[in-house]
């Protein structure tokens, strides 16, 4: 289970080949707790690499879901408030950080951005991945330098994001992934929702 391999990654023993966590983005999606609303491997591997933890530095995750990016980010150095509205998903944010050990550097918030945010500490990246049109006035508004990167599935939330590159700048990105299924004795691919991404230092 999850907590073991966190136990042998920072035993930091000599592990034999496979075992412990491993380093990188991209955990295997079935080790969150989560009822199916998480970011996937591939398009959370590509979002870390957008938001480009640097040690110690402290994310807002905003429509936390299962928590799956303010996990990683955490992993790799972060400190991460993650906000989500719903009770039952904050329960899942809340055994992630238990099962990853990442009590002393997570912390989930119960509510709905943009209200949620007011009073938090300034954060030096944030991350989009609920939440509509209202939640981005007061990112916009962050220091110069904060990252902020954003995902949307919706067409309406792509056309927020389009609109938002072409005033801001920054880089749009459109990720799609399909994996391999049976299909009949055979295998076909499975196209997963596409993501658009916008990623911007402010
Ligand atoms: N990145 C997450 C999945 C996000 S799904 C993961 O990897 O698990 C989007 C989430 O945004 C949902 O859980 C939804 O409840 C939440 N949400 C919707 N509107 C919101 C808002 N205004 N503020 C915060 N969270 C919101």
């Amino acid at each position: 289970d999850v907590q073991a391999l966190v136990a042998v990654a920072l035993d930091g023993a000599d592990l034999p080949k496979g075992v412990g966590l491993p380093r990188g983005f991209g955990l295997p999606d079935d080790l969150f707790a989560s009822d199916g609303q998480i970011t996937k491997r591939a398009i959370r591997a590509v979002t870390l690499a957008a938001l480009a933890p640097r040690g110690d530095e402290l994310l807002w995750d905003i429509g936390g879901g299962s928590g799956s990016i303010s996990v990683e980010w955490c992993l790799n150095g972060g400190r991460a408030l993650t906000i989500e509205p719903r009770a039952d998903r904050i329960a899942n944010i809340e055994q992630n950080i238990r099962d990853f050990g990442l009590e002393d550097r997570m912390q989930a918030i119960t509510g709905r951005a943009p209200d949620a945010l007011e009073g938090l500490p300034t954060p030096d990246a944030v991350f989009v991945g609920g939440g509509g049109q209202a939640v981005f006035a007061p990112l916009l508004a962050l220091p110069p330098g904060t990252r902020l990167v954003a995902n949307a599935v919706t067409l309406e939330t792509e056309a927020l994001l389009i609109g938002l590159q072409a005033k801001r700048g920054g880089t749009l990105t459109r990720l799609s992934v399909e994996e391999s299924v049976p299909l009949g004795q055979l295998r076909g691919w499975s196209p997963a929702r596409s993501v658009t991404q916008w990623a911007v230092v402010l």
